[in-house]
């Protein structure tokens, strides 16, 4: 008899503290205004979601926030976390912009360029004017040190005779095939089949190029639901070791009609991106490259948001991330490349920069934000990884943005030749060119030229060999002879 009363009292209790649990929210949104050099805030109770340009987006326990507002924090709670939906940043150009975002529904303008706002079903992709930039706001936590993270520390510029020879290796008539190839789908929004068949295209593509590729499915909210999509994710292993550096560009775009041929944005990123694989996957490296097509990037950058959190579950270490999206518009002549960078990519946006110079003959235009979250570099700037956005304007001033005459005809091929060239430049300077065993004319690949120049040299001694003898030891016998130029044929013809 005692035991049941006891476990009547437990019940009561229970049912009690979930009553307690009911009234009060589980979680509070919460808008924090940075001061000065301010570390991010964190701690049990506090989750980081967004660092913006002049604070910092977090949820917390309402015990928290009460601890806070009592020792002075300003501290301002927005609403019930989640409570009336999925949280979107967008950005203002100015006021105007706010009074159109508050127009469709819920929103607090948390600085000058930054609004948030609810999509209480659905996205807000959906809800907003289609020229406002927007992502969604992660469940987090983010990194809280990404904020304070110090610029990261970048191999060198090794100025190898490789790089410019790869950056020149860039030819304008295929990256004109692959955005019309691309513009062909007819639409790839991803509420419609082309989207999934330039997916397979992608796939399909970096298999050709002997690459290891794979589909990384993700799921993400639309007003027609929860849907699925796919990023393409190809890989060139590195010879040395397994941190990566990474070119990527969204491949699905808009307006959400079967009429979306997204020249611009961003079949244009999508075919650097393809070019650069055709490229360097003829070479050694010796670090790791990937070739990444993200998804569902109009919607909120939800592909990349699910490659980083695969890559922070892996312990992946990235060293940079050329991010480009829009790079083939002009509306000035000569048009300079935009690119996004934060304090801790600082250097990367820089060597970019230099290569763009000294391989392209482009001028660069270097903007550094704090946040800056509207391409798919920003999931990787959450999580504390170099990233940058090559964007043809900061502003897009293309008259044709998002609409159905984003098409192949307004382009500016030169310009976007001149950005993919400095992209592979800068992509391989990250990954570390190598020469492969048997590159006795130092072109960085073997070829029927190595095979005759191991000929060359066996049969009558009268050929040079500039990396000597050692070079065309491919048996690792200490000595240079027949099996060694069989070795090569072999290896050249592979
Ligand atoms: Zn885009």
């Amino acid at each position: 008899m005692k035991g049941v009363f006891r476990r009547l009292i437990l019940l009561a209790s229970l049912l009690l503290a979930t009553v307690a649990a009911l009234a009060a929210p589980a979680e509070v949104l919460v808008w924090i205004p940075r001061a000065g050099f301010a570390p991010a805030p964190a701690g049990p109770g506090v989750a980081l979601l967004a660092v913006l340009d002049t604070g910092w987006l977090v949820r917390m326990s309402p015990a928290e926030l009460d601890r806070q507002a009592a020792a002075g924090a300003a501290v301002t709670a927005l609403e019930p976390y989640r409570g009336h939906g999925l949280y979107y940043l967008v950005r203002l150009r100015d006021a105007g912009d706010f009074m159109r975002v508050s127009a469709a529904g819920t929103a607090w303008r948390l600085e000058a360029t930054t609004a948030l706002f609810v999509a209480p079903a659905g996205s807000a992709r959906e809800l907003l004017p289609l020229d406002l930039m927007l992502r969604v706001v992660p469940e987090g936590p983010i990194d809280p040190a990404r904020a304070a993270a110090a610029p990261a520390q970048l191999p060198a510029a090794v100025d190898h005779p490789l790089v410019g020879q790869l950056a020149a290796e860039v030819d304008e008539t295929r990256l004109y095939a692959s955005v019309s190839d691309l513009q062909n789908f007819g639409s790839r929004n991803v509420n419609f089949a082309g989207c999934q068949q330039a997916g397979d295209y992608l796939y399909a593509y970096f298999q050709e190029l002997g690459l290891p590729v794979e589909f990384e499915e993700f799921q993400f909210t639309t007003w027609s639901g929860i849907k699925t999509s796919r990023n393409i994710v190809a890989t060139l292993p590195g010879e040395s070791d397994s941190t990566v550096a990474i070119i990527g560009a969204h491949y699905d775009d808009m307006p959400q009609s079967a009429t979306a041929p997204g020249a611009d944005d961003n079949a244009s990123g999508t075919a650097a991106v393809m070019e650069a694989a055709r490229i360097l996957s003829r070479y050694h490296f010796g670090h790791t490259v990937r070739f990444i097509a993200f998804s569902a990037e109009e919607y909120g950058l939800w592909g990349s948001q699910k490659y980083v959190q695969g890559a922070v579950g892996r312990g992946e270490n990235i060293l940079g991330v050329i991010n480009l999206d829009m790079i083939a518009f002009t509306d000035a002549v000569p048009e300079d490349l935009d690119l996004i960078t934060n304090f801790a990519s600082r250097p990367l946006a820089e060597q970019f920069a230099a290569n763009a110079v000294a391989h392209a003959g482009l001028d660069c235009l270097i903007l550094e934000f704090e946040f800056w979250g509207y391409s798919d570099h920003a999931s990787f700037w959450d999580f504390g990884y170099p990233a940058l956005c090559g964007i043809e304007d900061e502003d897009p001033s293309s008259p044709h943005y998002h609409t159905s005459h984003d098409t192949i005809d307004t382009l500016n091929f030169d310009f976007m030749s001149r950005v993919v060239r400095a992209s592979v430049a800068t992509l391989a300077d990250l990954a570390g060119p190598l020469y492969p065993l048997g590159d006795l004319n130092l072109d960085g690949r073997l070829d029927a030229a190595d095979v005759s120049a191991l000929h060359g040299f066996l049969s009558d001694n009268l050929v040079e060999i500039p990396a000597g003898a050692e070079a065309a030891d491919l048996d690792g016998d200490q000595v240079v002879t027949v099996v060694d130029l069989m070795l090569l044929q072999v290896a050249a013809a592979g």
